[in-house]
């Protein structure tokens, strides 16, 4: 029913990275790039809604430690973190996973970097303070 719970229980292969009581970080079989991680907590949540605050703490932790397996063992220094919550926010999978994509020189990943880059939306300080009024508490 959940491709990810059948990882956590056993029932689906994986690529186990790291685990402990509450997350497990694993290989992406549709990677973006060499070594391409998730990272998700054992219990199911759909999403960020849904989310207990103590286990998302312990997944961005656990997110923190791939980084750092990363970069001692690929030797990698630059990582995207991405985590994708609803269908129009093309989630694919609905089970809670952050993803971690290694980044290297010239690895035409551009989709993510034109994401940041060329895709601002046009916006004046009215709709900034219109967006803000309706936001803060
Ligand atoms: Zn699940």
């Amino acid at each position: 029913m959940c491709i990810f719970c059948d990882i956590i229980n056993g029932k689906a292969k994986s690529y186990k990275i790291y685990e402990n009581k509450s997350t497990l970080a694993f290989l992406d079989i549709y990677p973006i790039s060499y070594g391409h991680i998730l990272v998700i907590p054992k219990k199911h949540y759909e999403n960020i809604y849904s989310m207990d605050n103590e286990i998302l703490t312990e997944v961005i932790k656990t997110v923190k430690t791939v980084t750092e397996l990363l970069k001692e063992k690929l030797g990698i220094n630059d990582v995207n973190i991405i985590n994708s919550n609803g269908r129009i926010a093309n989630q694919t999978v609905f089970h809670y996973h952050m993803h971690v994509i290694p980044r290297r020189e010239n690895d035409n990943l551009d989709f993510i970097d034109e994401w940041w880059v060329n895709k601002y939306i046009k916006i004046n300080d009215t709709n900034f303070n219109e967006i803000m009024n309706k936001l803060k508490n």
